[in-house]
């Protein structure tokens, strides 16, 4: 086995998402969306596994979290309290010449037009990111609605209602994984960048004077998060905020950045937003939301560190990170060296010949039963199904041959090693979850 240093490009992991059903671009027979993606059934697999070792990763010692499902259509107050009505823009500007719209801050204006090279600029607008629309019939202000733009809202505009009927204590956390909408003028780099796209939000309640030692905890805390989902932690940093690039209301913000082959670029936004949003929304809505401390018997608006991760962004990025190339006996091999508990398929099970068949696909309806993401290989040579489960990054192939009808073992094939062991089907299980929790980038 030979690696190969092929730096991945975008186009070869674009290209291997559609060949492999990971993701397909939207509305595929009418050409696509520009800036919205689905899902495969290997897509699907994968991001259910990153939402779940995401939502495991908030357990620890700081306190409890709660989970929530907010709505995805807002009325205008809320985003008017929360600041996105007014200021949620991009600047935008036109070329006359060939009608492409830009966003200005994205390049010089100077050099000329980046699809005609003309300079007929039209004058630089801001653009509202957000999609409105209206409920019902009645085409008055009381009916605009928006898509949100960010989950972080229905967290705030809840605050209450969890804390009164879920049973918490602040300090707390309240977390969601849900979609967001932004109309993106320029959606760019696949799902980097995408129109609609999904985050994983959590939003730490706390007394002001926590709140920095919170903000240190999550980025420590984040961090283990990556390391843990196998993530190469040569090509991660963190990045804190220049005071200029903090909003108003921000005192401290840093982000997860991942190494891109198009440069270092945020992954995951961790952030200190003071009490600016109970605030705005106590003050809009009229509603008391501050908390009563029974030591101080004082009350006081919660302060709130946040971390909001894109699901899209962050499947983006596992699979740059997990893409290799190597040879084997003159033949190149793509892999995708994913975590086993992020791979879409944790096993593969594949008779020999068609003759084991239905040896095969009991072993695979029992694995199927335990809860495991297992698939049925049946087509090709064993050699072309390797490569297949390679591909989609797969970690063990089990095949069952003309001897495991006497010696009752099968062989696990190892998709990082290609090491091949004979193991008793007896002991099949435990030796799975012993290489699932073994695993080592
Ligand atoms: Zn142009």
């Amino acid at each position: 086995m030979k690696p190969m240093e092929t730096p991945v490009t975008l186009e070869t992991l674009v290209a291997l998402c559609k060949r492999r059903g990971f993701v397909y671009s939207s509305a595929d027979i009418y050409g696509g969306i520009n800036g919205i993606y689905e899902f495969g059934h290997l897509g699907t697999l994968m991001k259910k596994n990153i939402r779940q070792m995401w939502t495991s990763s908030l357990d620890n010692q700081l306190g409890q979290v709660v989970q929530m499902e907010g709505a995805l259509l807002g009325p205008e107050a809320v985003w008017k309290a929360s600041g996105h009505v007014a200021g949620f823009h991009d600047p935008m500007v036109d070329c006359k010449a060939c009608k492409r719209r830009f966003r200005a801050d994205e390049f010089d204006l100077s050099k000329g037009c980046p699809v005609c090279g003309k300079k007929d600029w039209t004058e630089i607008r801001a653009f509202n990111m957000m999609f409105k629309t209206q409920l019902g019939a009645m085409e008055d202000g009381s009916s605009v609605a928006y898509l949100r733009p960010e989950t972080a809202q229905a967290l705030f505009v809840n605050f209450k209602n969890v804390l009164t009927t879920a049973r918490v204590k602040m300090p707390f956390g309240i977390a969601q994984i849900g979609k967001s909408f932004r109309n993106e003028i320029t959606p760019k780099q696949f799902l980097f960048r995408m129109r609609e796209f999904e985050q994983m939000e959590i939003e730490w309640f706390c007394k002001e004077e926590d709140a920095q030692n919170t903000f240190d905890f999550w980025i420590k805390h984040r961090l283990e998060f990556y390391k843990s989902i196998g993530v190469d932690m040569e090509k991660i940093r963190i990045r804190a905020h220049e005071k200029d690039e903090l909003a108003h209301y921000s005192k401290n913000c840093s982000d997860v950045e991942y190494n891109f082959p198009f440069g270092w670029k945020e992954l995951e936004g961790i952030a200190y937003r003071g009490n600016f949003d109970l605030t705005q929304h106590s003050t809009h809505s009229g509603k008391e939301l501050a908390v009563f401390d029974d030591a101080t018997r004082t009350s006081y608006i919660p302060h709130v560190v946040e971390c909001s991760v894109g699901t899209d962004r962050l499947f983006l990025t596992l699979l740059f990170d997990a893409y290799r190339e190597d040879e084997i006996e003159g033949e190149k091999r793509v892999i995708l060296a994913l975590s086993p508990a992020i791979a879409p398929i944790t096993a593969a099970f594949m008779p020999l010949t068609n003759k084991l068949s239905a040896q095969a696909k009991l072993l695979y309806e029992t694995f199927k039963k335990t809860g495991m993401s297992v698939d049925l290989d049946e087509s090709g040579s064993i050699g072309k199904r390797y490569r297949r489960q390679d591909e989609i990054g797969t970690p063990f192939c089990i095949t069952y041959d003309f001897d495991s009808e006497n010696d009752h073992c099968v062989t696990v094939r190892n998709r990082d090693t290609t090491k091949q062991e004979r193991i008793a089907i007896d002991g099949l299980s435990e030796y799975l979850k012993n290489a699932l929790h073994t695993w080592k980038r």
